[in-house]
């Protein structure tokens, strides 16, 4: 057993990420709201549950050289720019978490890698159909469709009556044109200590109702669709777009690195939008994201790649314990 403890908060991604801990032989933490401690109990992933009043509580927690703290998405939804000042070292760049929740830089990020973005419209701009997004909007609930000006007007009326939205989120409403495509996931991890960027394992989103609108036929009933994620499938994309995909994860992890040196370390991911013709991304965030739980006992590429079943958290936990073997650990902390 190694002394070192991983630790993170409960929720998101916690299950895997302790449970990969477990396996490389780290010791285990996790911090997660008083409600929630039971799941960690029927789960035996953590040596010790911290329970938190709130999140902002880690914020007073000391840093302790024997500790190391994985982020998820919760982290961010939870502290926004505050997790700067977390004292707890943490594995990967907090300066690329910066960049993922600040929608004006995950779009720089991704355009200064060459990689395509939706275009981004006016309000009194819109002659196609378009996507209107919220800033805060976490897993894509609220968002509304619209093709024409007239159209966003009525439904933002229609949201400000029913004290939906503020005037804030009008003015910061991001409005792009609408992909009509299929979305898909990477995983991908860069490894300091390989300098390679690898892909794990690629998945898919399920939002309702957005997914369910196939099943019923608009011309019969149309109805307005909404993006609230509340799942993740597994999926393999067609051998021939691999090379685009794996050239994607290279050229984001590149331009991070002159956008905020030393770049993305870890894990990351692109979220894209696959048409007949191209690959368009609408994000990228620069953590685990919680799809990677499907692979708890790898991926076919991970499998392929380790030829051992590599999970996401057990590729981190292996990564730190490389990084400790060769003493470099400080270089993927933050
Ligand atoms: P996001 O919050 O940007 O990750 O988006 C959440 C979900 O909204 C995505 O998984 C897509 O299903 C959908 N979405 C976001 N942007 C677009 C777009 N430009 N075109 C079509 N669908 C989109």
């Amino acid at each position: 057993m190694n002394n070192l403890i991983i630790s993170t908060i409960g929720s998101h991604s916690a299950l895997q990420i302790l449970f990969g801990a477990k396996q490389e032989n780290f010791n285990t933490k996790v911090y997660c709201l008083k409600d929630r401690d039971s799941l960690y109990r029927r789960y035996p992933v953590a040596n010790e549950i911290v329970t938190l009043d709130s999140y902002e509580d880690l914020l007073e927690i000391a840093a302790d050289s024997q500790e190391i703290f994985i982020p998820h998405g919760t982290l961010i939804a939870a502290l926004g720019d505050k997790l700067r000042d977390i004292s707890i070292p943490m594995f990967g760049n907090r300066e690329g978490m910066l960049w993922e929740m600040n929608r004006a830089k995950n779009q720089k990020l991704l355009e200064t890698a060459g990689i395509r973005v939706p275009r981004t419209l006016k309000s009194d701009d819109i002659t196609e159909l378009a996507i209107v997004k919220f800033p805060g909007a976490m897993g894509g609930s609220g968002y509304f469709v619209c093709s024409s000006s007239d159209e966003f007007d009525t439904k933002i009326n229609d949201l400000v009556s029913q004290n939906k939205i503020s005037d804030y989120d009008i003015k910061n409403a991001q409005i792009q044109e609408y992909v009509t495509g299929v979305t898909m996931y990477p995983h991908y991890f860069y490894s300091g200590i390989y300098e390679r960027v690898e892909m794990l394992g690629i998945d898919r989103r399920y939002e309702t109702n957005v997914d369910a609108l196939g099943r019923l036929s608009q011309n019969d009933h149309p109805v307005e669709p909404s993006y609230k994620v509340v799942g993740n499938q597994p999926l393999i994309a067609r051998e021939s777009l691999l090379p685009q995909i794996l050239e994607h994860g290279d050229k984001l992890r590149e331009a991070s690195t002159n956008l905020f040196a030393p770049g993305l370390i870890g894990p990351y991911c692109i979220e894209m939008a696959i048409t007949s013709e191209e690959i368009v991304a609408f994000e990228f965030t620069s953590r685990i994201v919680a799809g990677t739980s499907l692979y708890v006992n790898g991926s076919p590429y991970s499998k392929i790649l380790f030829n051992e079943e590599m999970s996401m958290a057990k590729r981190i936990a292996r990564e730190i314990k490389m990084a400790m073997g060769q003493r470099r650990l400080q270089e993927f902390l933050t």
